[in-house]
């Protein structure tokens, strides 16, 4: 069975983590700034903070946003649910911006009428979350000069976008946002099994989220209210959590930021390749524009309905049968009971809804060689 995604660990890595378990912090030690440094170096941003997962490094990063009761956040309903879920965490509402009919990100025109509507009633969102479908990065430049035109602080969800290039930079460098965030679940580019990153070029937001990252507990002597007791002494100034990231974890992060640039180039290839292979099936492959290079987490296509006699659905079963196991990304947030209990309905989202009627997610991952890109194609033939 071929599954859509799945991570390549290696011997320099497993040996990566052995130093580790045999060294005397397994938490808390050098490994993680040493990752955070290799993330942040690799992406231009000036700090890096390695958390449990991309859950708690949206949570964190909306708290140090200031996001709380009474806020908006706003996001892509074609996304992973942790990107609205984060408001909830903080107390703060979340509305849902509709995709573009092309890339299936956070449309900017959809994004600049609802701000024009949400200006005149007076309720404006405070912090953005554009998501890169499938490593293709959104329109950041745009959406950063309507953050600055209405005020509101951008929050990358960059989970598929480790490697991915965007007008030249490397996405997660911040140029264009406050923060970004990556995930290292193992079906992403890289992995450390579970883990996320939150990046940023503001030294005050970065001392929001290692204090967040951490019980809200500081030792450093500037942010006390009192002078210190002793060498003992530290103080809790805000109410944090443990969401750190062991040190084995990162010591298998630091191993595979050094292959990044090799998973990405085979992503790219697989990418490139399915495009040529798929050309004459009733597909619409990914379009992608001419300012981006996608990082590839995954390879979505969208069934011509007007031309294909099979439903969605035996399109899945069929396919499962010869051994190709198929996904779809995403279910629309907007849509699920959680969001729909809380007002929302389908009718938000119109493109978001159609998206969901097309699209599937075909198989892509690293070690899928192309003899099995082969049989893939064969197969979707076949059945559609
Ligand atoms: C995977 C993913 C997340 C959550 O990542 P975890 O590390 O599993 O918490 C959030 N947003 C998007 C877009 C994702 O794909």
């Amino acid at each position: 069975m071929i599954f859509y995604g799945k991570q390549d660990v290696n011997e320099t890595d497993i040996r990566a983590v052995e130093e580790v378990l045999r060294s005397d912090f397994l938490t808390q030690g050098p490994a993680i700034e040493r990752f955070e440094r290799c993330v942040a170096d690799y992406c231009g941003a000036k700090y890096a903070v390695a958390v449990t997962n991309a859950t708690s490094a949206l949570h964190i990063a909306c708290l140090a946003a200031g996001l709380g009761k009474g806020d908006v956040l706003w996001t892509s309903p074609i996304t992973f649910v942790a990107s609205a879920n984060c408001a909830r965490y903080c107390g703060a509402d979340v509305d849902f911006v509709d995709i573009d009919d092309k890339t299936y990100n956070m449309s900017v025109t959809a994004l600049e009428e609802k701000l024009r509507q949400a200006e005149a009633a007076g309720r404006l969102p405070k912090v953005v979350v554009p998501v890169h479908l499938a490593g293709q990065s959104c329109d950041m430049k745009r959406i950063h000069e309507l953050a600055t035109a209405y005020g509101f602080m951008v929050l990358e969800d960059a989970s598929h976008a480790v490697g991915a290039e965007y007008l030249g930079g490397k996405v997660g460098s911040c140029a264009f946002s406050d923060m970004a965030v990556f995930s290292f679940h193992p079906v992403k580019i890289i992995t450390t099994g579970e883990g996320g990153m939150v990046l940023t070029n503001s030294k005050e937001l970065y001392e929001k989220l290692t204090l967040y990252r951490s019980h809200g507990i500081t030792r450093d002597p500037a942010f006390m209210t009192q002078e210190s007791d002793g060498p003992w002494y530290y103080q809790q100034i805000n109410l944090g959590f443990n969401f750190r990231m062991t040190d084995i974890q990162a010591a298998l992060g630091c191993s595979q930021m050094q292959r990044l640039d090799e998973f990405v180039a085979r992503r790219r290839y697989l990418a490139a390749r399915y495009d040529k292979l798929l050309e004459r099936l009733p597909l619409v492959t990914p379009h992608v524009m001419s300012d981006s290079v996608p990082s590839w987490h995954i390879y979505i296509v969208r069934v011509d309905f007007s031309r294909v006699k099979r439903t969605k659905q035996e399109i899945f079963e069929k396919m499962r049968e010869r051994g190709v196991t198929l996904n779809l990304h995403y279910i629309p947030v907007h849509t699920q009971p959680y969001y729909e209990q809380l007002g929302h309905r389908s009718e938000e989202c119109p493109e978001a809804m159609k998206y969901y009627e097309e699209a599937m997610t075909l198989p892509l991952y690293y070690d899928l060689t192309d003899e099995e890109q082969n049989m893939i194609v064969d197969k979707l033939r076949e059945v559609l």
